[in-house]
Order: structure tokens, then sequence, then C-alpha cells
């Protein structure tokens, strides 16, 4: 059988113990057997925000998630900033147009990010501004946003800062209380080591005040409706079951290697899959000082097919990576550090991006990227 090593952004490895959790009976929701599940995972997931705020679990993908911190905050003509550098920032602003609210938006160059000295000058020229939307991990571009420095600068603010947190969560250190966060969108399938289907929301009481007068049409995603039944131990309608009684096997597993640990282990996958890339001559796409830990990005060489390079590692090799997206496709790779998995996953990755790269005909000397980042995974040690 092939192997299917997912070094994708989204969704993710699950761990067996994720999958046997997966496959026990169903449960019904309106049971105190499952109101305990359901405390615990919003426990746990509140461990993982790094928050003592309310978090709302979603039956919906990361988007739906985003879409539900939008409709739930605003009411149409609020103004709002978005700062963004990639196509996950983008749609931030497309939710909130959707929705009929003006965006005022700071770009950063792709491949960079924005400095919170320029977000508090269009904030001082602007009190009026309801609501910061920014992402902690800009999954098309593999940067990460200096979410602590806006928060510090949003704070000081009538507005409320959200983050897109669908593909940081769990990987990249995001301190959702100290960095003064106040609505956090995230989902299972990365991080977390889930399959999609869940989606969360962090929200504080600053948030909540706004929610309260919030004018946007909207149902499903209602988060008033989640934050009035969260103190029964509720949701206002069917939660995805299963994935919440796996979500707590998967926060088992994050709880036991520790939080800290696991961003530790993230970065260390991240900067040996940078030595890799550097050692077959490859040029990074994210700026050296923003490089995310959740994924890198490496642009394709001149002459070389991306697409084709992705599809053959795929399904030739049964190792999964993700091509570019809009203005970058067919111009960078893009090998994912996150959900489950550990070094040798990794340098499986390495050494298939390197057979590959060489049947194409980009010339190196081969097993350049694996030994690049084995010497970095072992310390400096020479092979
Ligand atoms: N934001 C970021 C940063 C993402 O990486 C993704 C998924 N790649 C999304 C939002 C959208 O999530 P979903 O596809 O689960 O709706």
């Amino acid at each position: 059988m092939k192997r299917n090593l997912l070094l994708t952004p989204g969704p993710t490895q699950v761990p067996a113990r994720v999958c046997e959790a997966l496959s026990r009976p169903i449960i019904h929701h309106r049971t105190p057997q499952f109101q305990v599940f359901l405390k615990e995972a919003i426990e746990g997931l509140k461990e993982i925000y790094q928050t003592k705020n309310d978090v709302y679990i979603l039956a919906s993908s990361g988007t739906g998630a985003m879409e539900a911190s939008v409709c739930s905050l605003l009411s149409p003509g609020d103004k709002v900033m978005i700062v963004e550098g990639g196509k996950f920032g983008e749609r931030w602003t497309e939710i909130c147009q959707a929705y009929g609210i003006p965006t005022q938006v700071i770009k950063a160059e792709w491949g960079k990010v924005v400095g919170p000295k320029i977000v508090e000058a269009a904030l001082k020229k602007d009190k009026t501004i309801k609501a910061v939307f920014t992402t902690l991990a800009e999954t098309s571009t593999g940067v990460t946003f200096d979410i602590k420095s806006l928060g510090k600068v949003v704070k000081e603010t009538p507005a409320v800062l959200v983050v897109d947190a669908v593909s940081g969560l769990g990987v990249e250190d995001m301190k959702t209380d100290a960095w003064s966060v106040d609505v956090a969108a995230s989902a299972s399938h990365k991080g977390l080591m889930l399959p999609p289907g869940l989606g969360f929301v962090s929200m504080s009481a600053k948030a909540k005040t706004l929610m309260v007068h919030s004018k946007c049409p909207k149902y499903y995603f209602d988060l008033r409706a989640y934050e009035k039944v969260l103190a029964s131990v509720d949701t206002p309608y069917t939660p995805a079951i299963g994935l919440v009684v796996a979500l707590l096997e998967s926060m088992k597993m994050i709880k036991e290697a520790g939080l800290e640990n696991r961003f530790a282990h993230y970065r260390r996958l991240a900067q040996a899959t940078r030595k890799g890339a550097l050692g077959l001559g490859l040029k990074l796409y994210a700026d050296e000082s923003c490089a995310s830990n959740v994924l890198t990005s490496i642009c394709v060489p001149k002459g070389i097919d991306g697409e084709k390079l992705v599809k053959i590692m795929r399904d030739q090799h049964g190792v999964s990576i993700a091509g570019g997206q809009a203005e970058l496709k067919g111009k960078i790779i893009r090998i994912a550090h996150m959900g489950c998995l550990d070094e040798y996953d990794l340098l499986t990755g390495i050494a298939c991006l390197e057979k590959v790269l060489r049947e194409l005909g980009y010339r190196f000397e081969l097993g350049a990227g694996v030994a690049s980042a084995q010497k970095f995974l072992n310390g400096g040690l020479s092979l």
C-alpha cells in the first residue's frame, strides 16, 4: 500500500489514538455523558488558547469560525481594519464585504508582515474602527504575524483584536489573554490533529459587549446562541459529537507533551525544513524575520514546474505537500510541519522532494537536503 504522508497545511495527520476515539459508537448529545465531554473539551481548549475567556465550539471548518466572528461582532456599516499579507488575510476582507462592512486594509508584501507602528498610526487617525482583523500564521505565504505587538496597540483603543488562528493554534505560541487577543478563530484539522469539522471561537469580555449590539443578519453562526447555553454546558444545535469526543484524546496528547514542548518541536521541524531547502540550493519565500513554524514556503527553481512537482510527489510517492495559491501558483511549494509528525516524517518528505526535483531536471547533489536537515536535527553533528 502506498504511504499517505500529509505534510500539508491542513488537514494534517491524525494520530492512531485519535483515530481510535473517532471509531467509538456515537452517543446522544443531550445527555449528562456528553456534557462531561463537552465541559472537558472547552476547558482543554482554553488551555491551548492560553485563555480564561469562553470558547465556543461550532460544527464548521475554520472559515465558519471566521464568519461567525465577523457576523456576531459587527453591524453593517461598522468600520474595521484588516492587517494582512496573504490569501487568508484577504478572507477577512471578503467575509466583511459579504456583510456590508467597509474595510480599511493594511497590506504587507506577501512573505512579510505588517509592523505594529503602522497599525497604531492608522488606529490613531480613525477612532471609530470597531475591530482589527489579522492572521496568526498566514498559511498561504508561510509567515507568522507578531500578534503580541498588535495586541499591545489594539488594547489601547476601543477596537477589538480578532485573530485567525486556524492554522496556528497549538503550533505557534499565542497567549490569548496575555497578548490581549479578544477573539480567535480556529479549527480542528491543523494543529489539533483531528479531521476537519470543528470550528472554535474564543471571546473576551470586550468582544462580548460588541456582540450584544451586533446587527448583522445571521442564524447558525450567531454566537449569542452559543453563549446563551454555555453555562448549562450545552450547544444550540447538534454538535459534531464524534469529533468532540476525539478532541479530548488529541488534547490529552497535547497535555502529555506539554504546550511549550510542542511549540519547540514545531520550531525545530521548521528550522530543519529551512536547512534542508537551503542545502538543496533552494530559496526560502518568507522573510527570515517572520518565517512561520507552521509551514515552510520554498521558491520553486527556475525551469521547474511547481505544480507538477507537487503532483508527482503525491501521486507517485504518496507524499503530500502544498503548492502555491493565487499569484504564487506554481511558484512556491509549502511543506507544513503541524499536526502529528516527527523528524522522520519530515526527512521522508525532503528525500521525496529531492527525488522528484532531480527527475524534473534540477541539478544538485543528491542527499544534500536530507543531510542539511539531519545535521541540524542532530545538533550540528557532521554525518
Ligand atoms: N485561515 C488559515 C490561516 C488557514 O490556513 C485556513 C485553511 N487553510 C483557513 C483560514 C480556512 O480554513 P478552512 O479551510 O478550514 O475553512
